[in-house]
């Protein structure tokens, strides 16, 4: 008897969290590692969201809250999206999750089954593909082009589209890549949607991190159309620093929120009372820590953008986004986990091999790590290139 259903028993675990475990290791044992594998900010969580949770602990929120969070969380990310995002939702139209990654993952299976495909342009944050394959959905992967800003174009989707076709997942600004996409181009991919009907799963968890003339647009708030087709994840892992709180949040057209809301009572229930203290404070209290991060991810993002550009066999798109550079190393002719692991072995460099994100033909360099480490890191990576 196999212990394990087939449908799992394929999926491979996550290779950015064994990357970034691995260097962790190898720090332990006292070795010099520059880790640039990090999926999380290097912030700690602002004081004044701690502090909430404290005070809910100590007031006795201790007890099951409503499945799909607390009313006064839910309405407070309702004005949230209404003020970021010319969104207008109401709160029964939003549920909080444990982790944007819940809540991508609640959607997927809501809407998802199988028979249908879902688009998924490359390279992708892992765990989409692995959460469509769970609920018995085949992903349809499409590349992208370097030369495009790695972003899939409206006809790339039009191409990929089958009458079997139920969702395309967009994640703007993107990880790993970095890039965002500008309304122009959300309206050109959203009229293909709308035309076959075709729902949009809109992960926009890194909303807040974009620079230069970037602007973070959600495809919801284009028309009224695509806004019954579309759910719309965010959270409060990366724009205020709460990757362990585990707490995010999916808006949706009434009828799949419902379902999103059905299949949340029966496995998680409600995400940490407490918890969800912190992210009512967090929404409701002074944004100058997500300006002053943003901030000095710029100056990060912009240092490394030199350095990277002067480096031999290489090449990167400027990423208007997140905290991520997509690195190619196609001219170095080595596969993207040898060099990862040589990187690492060798130089003590952790990066994330692109295969993990569907390209074989990138590392990813996630800089939210301090400017020491990222110019040692790149020092080094430098000394790697010049031998290959
Ligand atoms: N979406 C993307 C694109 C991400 O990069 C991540 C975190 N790595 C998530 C969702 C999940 O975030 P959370 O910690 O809120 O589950």
């Amino acid at each position: 008897m196999e212990l394990i259903a087939p449908r799992i028993a394929e999926i491979p675990p996550s290779l950015t969290l064994s990357i970034t475990s691995q260097a962790k290791a190898m720090k332990e044992e006292g070795k010099d590692v520059c880790s640039f594998g990090a999926g999380e900010p290097d912030y700690d969580t602002p004081d004044h969201i701690k502090e909430a949770a404290i005070e809910a602990l100590n007031d006795g929120h201790t007890k099951y809250t409503p499945s799909s969070g607390l009313l006064e969380l839910r309405e407070a990310i309702a004005a949230k999206f209404l003020a970021d995002n010319n969104l207008e939702y109401d709160s029964s139209q939003i549920i909080v999750n444990c982790g944007a990654k819940h809540s991508c993952f609640n959607a997927i299976l809501a809407t998802c089954g199988p028979g249908d495909e879902v688009i998924i342009p490359a390279p992708y944050w892992l765990s989409y593909p692995e959460m469509v394959r769970m609920v018995g959905a085949d992903p349809v992967i499409i590349e992208t082009k370097e030369s495009d800003g790695w972003k899939l174009t409206a006809e790339d989707f039009e191409n990929a589209m089958s009458p079997r076709t139920k969702m395309i997942i967009i994640n703007s600004p993107g990880n790993p890549t970095g890039a965002v996409y500008t309304r122009e181009e959300l309206a050109a991919i959203g009229e293909v949607a709308a035309s076959e009907d075709i729902l949009i799963l809109s992960d926009e968890i890194y909303e807040k991190l974009v620079y230069d003339e970037a602007e973070h647009v959600s495809i919801a708030s284009l028309s009224e159309e695509l806004k019954g087709l579309t759910m719309t994840v965010n959270g409060f892992s990366k724009c205020y620093s709460m990757t362990g709180w585990r707490l995010g949040y999916v808006a949706a057209p009434e009828e799949i929120a419902k379902a999103i809301a059905t299949i949340q009572s029966h496995s998680t229930s409600n995400p940490t009372s407490f918890a969800q203290y912190g992210g009512l404070a967090a929404l409701q209290g002074d944004q100058q820590f997500v300006t002053d991060m943003r901030e000095e991810y710029d100056m990060r993002r912009q240092y490394m953008l030199g350095r990277l550009n002067s480096i031999n066999n290489v090449s990167v798109v400027e990423p208007k986004g997140a905290f991520y550079f997509l690195v190619n190393i196609s001219k170095t002719g080595i596969s993207s986990v040898n060099l990862a692991e040589k990187l690492l072995s060798r130089y003590g460099v952790a990066v994330v091999p692109g295969i993990a994100f569907g390209d074989d033909k990138t590392i990813r360099f996630s800089y939210a790590c301090g400017l020491d480490v990222i110019k040692n890191g790149l020092d080094r990576f430098e000394e790697f290139c010049k031998g290959h």
